[in-house]
């Protein structure tokens, strides 16, 4: 996609070729109609049925014509620029989003589980690790799997939390015939839920000491950052690939977030029970 054609100004007092009751800002450079402020997308300079006609690129993933590896790493990289990426899910497909998600989301929801919800092990500084009890190997190795399991079903849940409302509303709010592109990128963007607690138990776990407000705060910061890039990449792609408005936009990206927010309270009270037992924890680290 060109980011070099020229933007021209439509004459004065000209109105948008889809919308005749609203100015025009834009003269699209490809098909050199006018667009208001809902029909033009900067990031890719376009307007939206130019946009739709032709996406450009398809996400890498469902490119055959390159390795496994560049697909895979190509489509990961996508997620660090979400907005230009957007438009690669007018042609993705839902199927290839699954096994995408098989391949990134499954595997770090796993690991996400591993450190906050196993009992038999305490994960103390410096990458320690000690046996909380007096545990058999197959104590471990169960207690481990189950912790996994834990995490990989709390992703599972936050998923289908932000991902349902927000393909019922880019449904409702874009346009009339749209691609699944909703679904696409819930799917190839997941694994972007679960990443925030896992660096964020990895960092602690990895710390010399108890952490000071400071390093607490870093920490904290590091693990929005992909919730960040997440949120990113469904607000350009309900603009973008679902054809919703600026407003709207945004509301079909925040309802999912305060449902979110409000449902989560609830579902951490249900897993207070499987959670490991903190004095047992203080008591093996001597903290
Ligand atoms: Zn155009
Ligand atoms: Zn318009």
């Amino acid at each position: 996609m060109s980011h070099d054609d020229p933007i021209e100004a439509p004459p004065e007092g000209a109105s948008c070729g889809t919308h005749p009751e609203r100015e025009a800002l834009v003269t699209c450079p490809r098909c050199g109609s006018y667009c208001c402020i809902a029909c033009w997308h900067n990031a890719v300079h376009r307007c939206h049925a130019c946009l739709v006609r032709d996406p450009g690129p398809v996400v890498p993933w469902q490119d055959h014509e390159r390795s496994l590896p560049a697909r895979f790493f190509a489509t990961l990289g996508d997620a660090f620029r979400p907005t230009r990426s957007a438009p690669t899910f007018v042609s993705a497909s839902v199927r290839s989003g699954l096994s995408f998600a098989f391949l990134t989301f499954v595997p770090v929801a796993l690991l996400s589980g591993i450190v906050p919800y196993t009992h038999t092990l305490g994960f103390g500084l410096s990458f320690s690790v000690a046996t909380l009890g007096s545990p058999s190997g197959a104590d471990i190795g169960l207690d481990i799997a189950r912790a996994a399991g834990i995490g990989l079903l709390i992703a599972v849940a936050m998923l289908a939390l932000l991902a349902v409302p927000y393909h019922s509303l880019s449904r409702a709010y874009g346009a009339k015939e749209q691609p699944p592109a909703s679904l696409a990128v819930m799917l190839y963007r997941a694994w972007l839920i679960p990443l925030g607690g896992l660096v964020s138990s990895i960092l602690v776990w990895g710390l010399p000491g108890e952490p000071d407000s400071n390093v607490r705060l870093i920490i904290e910061v590091a693990s929005m950052v992909p919730l960040l890039m997440l949120v990113s990449a469904m607000l350009s792609t309900a603009r973008m690939a679902s054809g919703v408005g600026p407003v709207a936009s945004l509301v079909v990206v925040l309802v999912p977030f305060v449902l979110l927010m409000t449902v989560a309270p609830i579902g951490l009270e249900a897993i207070r029970p499987w959670l490991p037992d903190p004095e047992l924890i203080r008591e093996t680290f001597g903290v």
